[in-house]
This record gives C-alpha cells, structure tokens and sequence, in this order.
C-alpha cells in the first residue's frame, strides 16, 4: 500500500509538472495577460509539487521550505489575478489581496524559520493560517465563475466549471491534510488524498485545453437547439439584418465565443453580437485571416461571419472553424432568400401605393371627361355633325375602358388593404352568370362559338352579385381574348356536393406550365409572342381569385399550352341548396343543358 502511495504521489507530481508544461506553451502560443496569470498559477503549482518531492519530511530543508511557501501562496494569487483579467476585481479587493499575500509570506516565514518543531496543535493552526489566504485567493474565483459560467455558451460554461472542480478539489484536499494530522499517516487515507490530487490535474487541463471530443460533447445539446433555432431562422427572419443578428447569436452560442459579427458582401458590418458595431467595424476592416471567421458566398461577392476568442475561450479547434463553415453556408443561403423576400415586399409595395395613387388621381380626370364625352353625344353642348359624333362615341368607349381599368386598380388596392366589404345576398348563380355572357357578349366576334351549359334549377348561392358578376365576366373575357383564332368557349353551370361551380373553357392559346405561379398575382402577365400584343393589366385574376376567396370560395385553372384552358370558380351553395345537391334531390344537382341564353345564345349561333 505504501508502495501504491508513493507511485500515486509520484504520479501527481509528474501530472502537475506536465500540467505546467501545456500551460506554459498555450501561453508561448497565446500571450494573453489571462493565459499568463493561470500559467503563472499552474507553473508555480507544479514547483511546489516537485519541491514537495524533494523534501525530507522528517528533517525539512530550510530554504526549499521557504521556496516551496513562497511558490504556494503565488499560485493562488495568481489565479486571484486570473479571475481579475476575466472578471476586473476593485481596486480596494485587489489592494486587500496584496496586503494578504504579504502577511501571508511573512507568517509562512516567520513559521518555516522560527518555529521548525513546534507542537501539533499549534502546527496545524499554523497550516491553517497558511493555507487560509490561499483558500481566500482561490475559493472567491471558484465562486465567481461558477456563478459566471451560468450565462455562458455550454463549451465555455463547462471550461470554467472545470477549473473551478480543480480547484476547488485543491482546496479541499489541503484542508484535509492539514486538519487530518496523524490520520494522513494511515496509507489509504494517504492514497486517497494523492489519487484526488491527480483527479484536479484533468479537470484543470480540460478548462483551457479540451480535447475536440469533449468539445463537440459539450455542444451537443447546444447544437441541437441550434439546428431547430436555424429553420426557424431561415424561414421566418423577415429581414436579412433580422437574419444576420440571430445567425450571428446562434454562431456565438454554438462556438461558445464571446462575441462575433456578420460582414456583408460590401464589408459593411450587418449583425453583431457580444461586441459594438463599431468596434466589429474596426475588425471587418483587418484581414478576415486574424479571426476565425467562414466566408457568406452571397450574390453580391463575399461577405464573412467572424466569431471571436476571448479569455473564456482562448483558441478555437480546426473542428470548430468547419463547423462554423457550414453554419455559414446555411445562413448564406437563407440571407440570399431573405434579400429576394425583401425586395419582393419592397415591389409589392410600390405596387400598392402606384395602384393607390394612380387609381385615385385618374378617377376624377375621367369621371369629368365622361361626363363632357357623354353631354357631347347627347348633343347637349350643341348639335355635332357626323364626324363629330363618331369621334365622341369612339371617345366614350375609350373613356368607359379607362374608368374599367381604374375601377379594377382601385378594387385590387382596396384588397390589399382589406377594405373591400361583400354584400352577400340569396341568389341565383345562373342569373349571375347569363348577366355576366351579357357584359362580354359585345367581345364574342364570328370565330368563337359560346356554349353555355347550366342545370335546369336554380343554383342558390348567397354572394356579392356585383363581384361575382365581374369574376365570371373577367373569365369569359379572358377566354375570349386568349383564344384569337376563335373555337369553342364553353360555360358551364354545376352544383354538387355542397359547392356550385362555374366552368370556362376554351380552346385558346393556352398556358405554358412555369406561368401557373405567375396568373393570379397582382400585374401577372404571361408574356409570350402570342400574347405580347394584346392588351391587358394582369389584375383580372387576381381581382377574381381574391374576391371568390372572400366569399369563402377559389379558382382553379387547368390548361395545356397551346390546346387551351379551363377557369373553374366555386363558390359555397347556400345551406338549403348544399343539403338538396349532397341528396341529388336538389335542384342544382340536376344536371341539364340549358338553352342558350339571350344575347350570348344569338351571338354563339352566329359562330
Ligand atoms: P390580363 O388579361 O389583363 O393580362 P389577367 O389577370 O386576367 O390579366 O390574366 C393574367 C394572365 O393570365 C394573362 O396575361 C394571360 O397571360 C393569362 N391568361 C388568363 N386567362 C387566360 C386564358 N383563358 N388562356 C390563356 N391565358 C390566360
């Protein structure tokens, strides 16, 4: 057993010489004021250890004695001074420490030369009073980073915790030995304390140089909490600065830096974190080199995400940087998405205040010039010849076409602003529709054919006549407008399970598959060499779309690219006709063609 102890002590101080050893070359590496302050501790740490080798327990030299005192009680001012590199203490705390330290040496003097032999009792309030001052300049940083290191990134919470079990363990085993007297004697107590001494030897060494498994341990549960915060943050930052600011959070949390910043393409700082945009300016300006930082590939060039060591964590591992590397290709892709989402809102913004502004200052020009066109057709102004007269009436049309066109944009800004209000009431979807065929008819020319086919009963659905007239009247317009070689245009009438349908379909131009996300958005025109000059906004869709919507309902569309199209509008069958269609009883299940309606019938007969 004495045999086991001696190897364990042997053990201890070669762990500890070692110790000072990595320390010493972390700070050759370093020269950090804080690398320089633990080295000092350790190194001094690991002199008293092999001091301790060296002494004759039984008769003590003199001088390796005071050597040994003195080196003791530097090593735990020295991780007082550590404490205050990272954590300033005051100036009254720092002098009180000095004044410590000192009183301490000379009691350590004053015991080691006057009182060689004294008793036992005495001998161990004399430890005491020594061991006392150190326990005071270690134990008070213990607490501070123990306390500290709860706000901490896991990697550096788990370093300084680390350092506070070493040497927290440090102190208890001193005070176990100087309080155990003649106990320390018995062998297994005296392994005990040695195999605990080698224990604070790792524990110390993992908080400033942790092996890259212990690293990615520790992060683990972070990096977890990452990956969830990333998705969010990818998808839902509305902004790119909102983006770069938690990207650059979850960079630091996840490096378990103390701070970082985000550089954009043009080397302005966009995001920081733990450190002021003017000093992560000062840094973006140097070369990237001299930080750890991964490149943004963005559109614009390259941009930078920097994260930066500070005395919690002093160096990072290659293994880190990749992973700091792919972290910025993920937020790389995401700032990209996030530009193009901001410049879409800014467009769709434009959009909405020239629609606003555009509709609302043409309306009263026009509702004047209507007016004067229509009191010079009635000859109100005085009688106009022939001449005349055509030109007013080609005026009014055009005229009528403009107030159209500004009723659509003023109609599609009230919808972005969600002011449109719906008069719902009980109606016949049919009547809805043949009053639509009326409005369009006057566009039908000899090479379309229209076919209109509605159940024999009526097709009850509560919604805005007027708007539900416009829908199916923008649908037929378009049929008609989209299919320039003529053909048949087929309108047809249904109501089932619950829904009432109105189908257009023609035999048209078509529409390519990659303008489908294109047709129901605000402006969305298809433009190709068939339909480059034919007149249009690209508002009518949308108008339909968002105001079936409204009524609870939606338009579908399918079509094959030159064959031609089907626009289907649904809407919700008034409750009583809903319950009769689901039955089959109800009128509107009732399939049947109807003749053809006046106006539209004519015109279809003409094709
Ligand atoms: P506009 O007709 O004023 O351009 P719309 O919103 O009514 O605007 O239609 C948007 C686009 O959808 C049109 O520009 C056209 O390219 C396409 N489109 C609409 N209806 C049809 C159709 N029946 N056949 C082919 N293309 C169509």
């Amino acid at each position: 057993m004495t045999q086991a102890v001696i190897v364990a002590q042997a053990l201890t101080t070669v762990a500890f010489v070692a110790l000072g050893a990595a320390i010493a070359y972390r700070w050759y590496r370093d020269r950090s004021r804080t690398q320089a302050m633990l080295a000092g501790a350790l190194i001094t740490l690991a002199l008293v250890s092999v001091l301790g080798r060296f002494q004759d327990q039984a008769n003590p030299n003199v001088a390796l004695s005071l050597i040994s005192l003195v080196a003791f009680m530097v090593s735990g001012f020295f991780v007082l001074l550590f404490r205050n590199e990272l954590i300033p203490l005051s100036r009254n705390a720092l002098g009180a420490a000095y004044v410590l330290l000192a009183a301490a040496i000379v009691v350590g003097i004053v015991d080691v030369v006057g009182f060689q032999r004294t008793a036992p009792a005495s001998a161990t309030m004399l430890g005491l009073a020594l061991i006392t001052p150190w326990a005071i300049f270690t134990g008070e940083p213990i607490v501070r980073f123990w306390l500290a290191s709860n706000r901490l990134p896991t990697v550096q919470r788990a370093r300084l915790r680390f350092l506070s079990f070493g040497f927290g363990l440090l102190i208890v085993i001193l005070f176990v030995a100087v309080i155990g007297g003649s106990s320390l004697q018995n062998p297994t107590v005296a392994l005990l304390i040695a195999l605990a001494a080698l224990l604070v030897v790792p524990a110390i060494y993992v908080s400033f140089a942790p092996p890259a498994l212990l690293r990615r341990i520790w992060r683990l549960a972070e990096e977890n909490e990452v990956r969830a915060a990333l998705q969010d943050l990818l998808i839902f930052s509305a902004t790119r600065q909102v983006m770069a600011e938690r990207a650059v959070y979850w960079a630091v949390r996840m490096m378990g830096a103390t701070a970082g910043f985000v550089m954009d393409a043009d080397g302005r700082v966009l995001a920081t974190s733990g450190i002021d945009p003017e000093r992560a300016a000062a840094l973006a300006a140097r070369p990237l080199e001299s930080m750890y930082s991964a490149p943004l590939h963005l559109t614009e060039g390259q941009g930078a995400m920097a994260v930066l060591t500070g005395p919690y964590t002093p160096v990072f591992g290659s293994e880190e940087v990749s992973q700091l590397k792919g972290y910025a290709n993920a937020v790389a892709a995401g700032l990209e998405r996030a530009r193009v989402t901001e410049r879409m809102a800014a467009i769709e913004n434009n959009k909405t205040q020239f629609l606003n502004l555009a509709s609302h200052e043409l309306r009263g020009p026009v509702t004047v010039i209507r007016g004067y066109v229509s009191m010079l057709e009635s000859g109100m102004l005085g009688q106009l010849n022939e001449r005349g007269l055509k030109a007013a009436s080609v005026m009014a049309a055009k005229v009528s076409e403009m107030n159209e066109l500004i009723e659509e944009m003023i109609e599609a800004a009230r919808l972005e602003e969600g002011g449109v209000t719906l008069r719902a009431v009980a109606s016949d979807l049919r009547e809805i529709v043949r009053s639509a065929i009326e409005v369009v008819s006057p566009l039908l020319d000899s090479r379309h054919r229209l076919e209109v086919d509605m159940p024999e009963r009526r097709v009850r659905v509560n919604i805005d006549r007027d708007r539900t007239r416009t829908i199916v009247a923008n649908l037929l317009s378009n049929a008609i407008k989209y299919s320039p070689e003529g053909g048949t245009i087929t309108c047809q009438v249904r109501a089932r399970a619950g829904l009432a349908k109105v189908s257009i379909a023609d035999e048209g131009i078509g529409i390519p598959r990659d303008g489908m996300a294109t047709l129901f958005t605000r402006f969305g025109r298809i433009i190709t060499p068939e339909t480059e000059h034919l007149k249009g906004t690209g508002l009518g869709l949308f108008l339909a779309r968002q105001l079936a919507r409204l009524q609870g309902g939606d338009i579908t569309v399918a079509s094959v690219e030159g064959e031609g199209s089907t626009f289907t509008l649904q809407l919700p069958l008034a409750a009583a006709e809903s319950h009769a269609a689901k039955d089959g009883s109800g009128d509107g299940a009732v399939e049947s063609k109807q003749p053809r309606p006046r106006g539209a019938g004519a015109r279809a007969g003409n094709a």
